[in-house]
C-alpha cells in the first residue's frame, strides 16, 4: 500500500487490483467543475492492509470508494451504516467525518439510474434476473426490493450464494417472489428467461479478453425484446450476442456514474455536475 502516491488525496478509491478504475478521471472532473479543489485518487489496498487503511483515512480523506474485493471487508471497521447496504452486506462509498466512517452502497442507486436512462424501464413491476449474486448485485437487489419490483430470480454459480441472498431478501421483503438456480439448470433458466422483464449480468465474466458467456446465449433466443444490461464497462461477449440479436442492451458505464455522482453528492452535499463527470468518463473510456 503506498500512502505517499496518495497524500495529496482527499477522496479515493481503494480495491485489488485498481489500475482499472475511471473514477479518478470522473470524480476529479465532478470535484473541478463544483470549484472544490480537492483531488480523487485510487491506491490499491490489499486485505491485510485494511486496518492500516482505515486508520490512515480516519485522519486524512473526506471520503473513499470501495471496490472489489472489500465491500464486505469495510463492514467491521464502519462506525456507522446506512440499514439498506447493511442487509445487503455490501458497502462501496464511505464518508469521514471527525474521524467517524459512516458507510452505505450507492452501486443499487447507480444501476436504478442507468436502466432508466438505457431501457426508459420504471422498476416497479419488473420480474428482474440477475446473472451473478456478488456484493454488486447484493446491493443492487435490495434496492430494486425497496422499489417494487414484482419478481427477483437469481442465478449463480455458488448455488449456496444465491441461496443465501435469497433467503435474505425473503425475510426483509416477504411478499416479493425470489428464485434461485444455477447457470447449470437450462431448464430453470430457460423458465426464468421466458418471464423476466430484465437481465442484469452482475458477473465478473466479461471483465477479462476471452472470459466465456455467463450462461449458454442460445436460451436467449426466444426473448429478442428483453433488455439486457452489463454492469461490465466494455464490451462483453454477453453483450455482443444481444447487440447481433437485436435485443435492447447496454453496459455499465452509466452505472458507474450514476453511482460515483451520489457518492459525491454524499460527500459534498452539493447537487453532483453529472453533465461533467460523464463528458469525462466518455474520454477516458475512449482513450
Ligand atoms: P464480486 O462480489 O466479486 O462477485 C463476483 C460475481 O461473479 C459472483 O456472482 C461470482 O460467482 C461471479 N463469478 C466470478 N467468476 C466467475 C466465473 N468464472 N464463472 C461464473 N461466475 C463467476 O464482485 P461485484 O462487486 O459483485 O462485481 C460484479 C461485477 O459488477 C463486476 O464485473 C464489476 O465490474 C461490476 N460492477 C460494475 C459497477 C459499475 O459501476 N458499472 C459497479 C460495481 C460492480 P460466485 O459467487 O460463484 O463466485
Amino acid at each position: 500500500m503506498d500512502l505517499d502516491s496518495v497524500c495529496n488525496c482527499r477522496y479515493l478509491v481503494i480495491g485489488d487490483p485498481v489500475a482499472h478504475s475511471r473514477s479518478p478521471e470522473m470524480q476529479n472532473a465532478g470535484l473541478e467543475a463544483l470549484g472544490l479543489g480537492r483531488v480523487y485518487g485510487k491506491l490499491r489496498v490489499m486485505a491485510d492492509e485494511i486496518g492500516d487503511f482505515v486508520a490512515w483515512a480516519r485522519l486524512h480523506l473526506d471520503g473513499f470508494n470501495i471496490t472489489v474485493p472489500h465491500k464486505e471487508r469495510i463492514i467491521p471497521f464502519l462506525d456507522e451504516r446506512d440499514p439498506v447496504a447493511e442487509l445487503a452486506g455490501s458497502f462501496n462509498t464511505v464518508s469521514c467525518r471527525g474521524g467517524k466512517l459512516i458507510g452505505c452502497s450507492t452501486d443499487g442507486y447507480g444501476l436504478e439510474n442507468a436502466v432508466q436512462e438505457a431501457f426508459q424501464l420504471p422498476l416497479a413491476g419488473q420480474r428482474v434476473l440477475f446473472l451473478g449474486t456478488g456484493g454488486a448485485a447484493c446491493a443492487t437487489a435490495f434496492r430494486f426490493a425497496s422499489r417494487g419490483v414484482a419478481h427477483l430470480m437469481l442465478v449463480n454459480r455458488t448455488k449456496a450464494k444465491a441461496d443465501e441472498l435469497a433467503a435474505r431478501l425473503r425475510v426483509a421483503y416477504p411478499e416479493l417472489p425470489v428464485d434461485v438456480a444455477v447457470p447449470g439448470d437450462e431448464a430453470a433458466l430457460r423458465e426464468m428467461i421466458g418471464s423476466a422483464t430484465l437481465l442484469i449480468q452482475a458477473t465478473s465474466l466479461g471483465l477479462k479478453d476471452g472470459d466465456p458467456l455467463p450462461m449458454n446465449p442460445d436460451l436467449l433466443l426466444d426473448r429478442p425484446d428483453l433488455p439486457v444490461f452489463d454492469t461490465i464497462y466494455r464490451p462483453t461477449p454477453l453483450l455482443r450476442f444481444a447487440e447481433a440479436h437485436g435485443m435492447p442492451a447496454a453496459d455499465g458505464r452509466w452505472m458507474l456514474l450514476h453511482q460515483g455522482a451520489r457518492s459525491m453528492e454524499i460527500w459534498t452535499g452539493k447537487q453532483p455536475p453529472v453533465a461533467q463527470m460523464r463528458a469525462a468518463l466518455e474520454r477516458s473510456l475512449q482513450a
